[in-house]
């Protein structure tokens, strides 16, 4: 059994980091130039020992890796792994499915049916949505605007899918200023070009309001594009008000719900969603507030004919089901692609709708908690408080004092943010995104938030 030494190697050296999470420094300890020498070995013609290999690369990689598989970690938008989720990603690389097609993979098929139903029931969309399970937010949003692309040129007499885009009417996409940067890639991808992105002002408190929306619609074929959770605020588009206007102008409206969507799975921040379910499409994901292994992103659309006109392929040699079965292919934009919906449907089953809502919760309270104990230490202040889980410090001083307070955080291993740079003031963001942050993660990231600004 060529297998059981080396998956034994990976399962001991995976309990040990996990483990090892709670003590060790959350940043990298590793240099550059140590890795590379680590790591960058000749390539030999015989080929190495599989046990062998997995031992090296264990040891090679040590301080290399990043703790944010672990409760200290408070950068970008990052969560962890529940347990259930990491045991079933691991059984998706030993199943190795195909997961295209029912044949390839019957088992993957239904689990992502099942796991689809499941999400639309936890985030309040419609249960006729469809949907595909992809890599991440940003592939989300490149199937979901592909769909609209579709359905909007459609409505124009044009046929995206065989014609290509040039030559056809321009479509414009209406979004807010705090847009994430991810929008701009899928847009890039799709060959709409960035330059058809029109950012509208914000409020304060980052939304699009009713009227800046109103004022900038017309009749030509546009896509509406609002936030569920911007990354820095954690700010909802007022959907309620902003959906009915879009839809009056037809345009096609989609949802950027990476993390913030699943606000709607908790009955105490569901509020903050009311309405969204109108939209036309949404992207989420499950590797941040899910805390599904990456790399896992989920896109909805509530037109399947416009999600499967935009993907969908038929090729001689495949094997569709006729027997109702769901065929992934025509919903997703890979071809080969892993069975990624196995570990989703752990998490959502280990957790349970109440333990979602109760992961959403506590992040929320924690993220209060930690800023709220950052921003009461002499020298720092409160930039944002958040209302989900996301907020913003800075530190007293130049810009250049809030960077070196986040490095000398860093430095102490205790706890890891990253800094932003918000409506021009030097920030360090705080988010909470990982089921395992406890009551003494916060504390001890906020001695050594103290400690830093001693130091710094
Ligand atoms: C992370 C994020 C994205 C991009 O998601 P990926 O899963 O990294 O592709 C998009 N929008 C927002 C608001 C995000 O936080």
């Amino acid at each position: 059994m060529p297998f059981r030494e080396p998956l034994n190697l990976a399962l001991r050296a995976s309990l040990d980091h996990l483990d090892a999470l709670e003590r060790a420094p959350v940043d990298a300890t590793a240099t550059l130039a140590g890795l590379r020498a680590r790591l960058a070995k000749p390539l030999s013609n015989a080929g190495v020992d599989a046990a062998e290999v997995v031992r090296d690369l264990v040891r090679d990689v040590e301080g290399g890796i990043v703790g944010c598989a672990g409760g200290r970690f408070f950068g970008w938008v990052i969560g962890g792994a529940v347990p259930s989720a990491l045991a079933a990603d691991w059984l998706t690389s030993a199943w190795d499915q195909a997961a295209g097609l029912y044949a390839s993979g019957p088992a993957a098929a239904i689990v992502e049916e099942v796991a689809g139903a499941w999400l639309a029931d936890l985030l309040g969309l419609p249960p006729t949505a469809s949907f595909a399970f992809v890599t991440g937010c940003q592939m989300a949003h490149a199937v979901c605007l592909a769909a609209a692309r579709h359905a909007l040129l459609e409505q124009r007499g044009w046929d995206v899918e065989e014609r290509g885009l040039s030559g056809a009417p321009a479509i414009r996409i209406l979004t807010s200023v705090e847009r994430h940067g991810s929008i701009d890639r899928a847009v890039r991808l799709l060959g709409l070009g960035s330059q058809c992105v029109q950012p509208l002002p914000s409020d304060p408190e980052g939304r699009l309001l009713p009227e800046t929306l109103e004022a900038a619609l017309d009749d030509r074929p546009t896509i509406v594009l609002l936030q569920a959770g911007d990354l820095n605020l954690g700010a909802y588009d007022p959907f309620e008000d902003l959906i009915p206007i879009a839809r009056r102008r037809n345009a096609w409206i989609h949802i950027d719900g990476a993390f913030g969507l699943w606000a709607a799975a908790s009955p105490r921040f569901r509020h903050l969603t009311r309405g969204v379910e109108h939209a036309d499409s949404w992207a989420t994901d499950g590797h941040k507030w899910l805390n599904v292994p990456y790399d896992s992103g989920y896109a909805f659309v509530a037109h399947p004919d416009a999600h499967r006109a935009a993907v969908r392929y038929r090729a001689s040699y495949l094997t569709y089901d006729a027997a109702g079965a769901r065929d992934q292919i025509d919903w997703n934009p890979e071809w080969s692609r892993r069975a990624r919906g196995f570990p989703t449907y752990a998490a959502i089953r280990e957790l349970g709708r109440g333990g979602v809502a109760a992961l959403v919760e506590r992040c929320c309270d924690y993220a209060r908690a930690l800023v709220n104990g950052i921003g009461a230490l002499p020298g720092a202040e409160v930039v944002w408080e958040p209302t989900i889980n996301q907020g913003l410090v800075r530190f007293h001083g130049d810009d250049a004092r809030t960077k070196a307070v986040i490095a000398a955080i860093l430095r102490s291993g205790d706890a890891f943010f990253t800094p932003v740079t918000w409506r021009g003031k030097q920030c360090m963001r705080v988010s909470v995104c990982n089921w395992r942050t406890t009551s003494a993660d916060v504390e001890r990231a906020i001695t050594a938030a103290a400690r830093a600004i001693a130091a710094a």
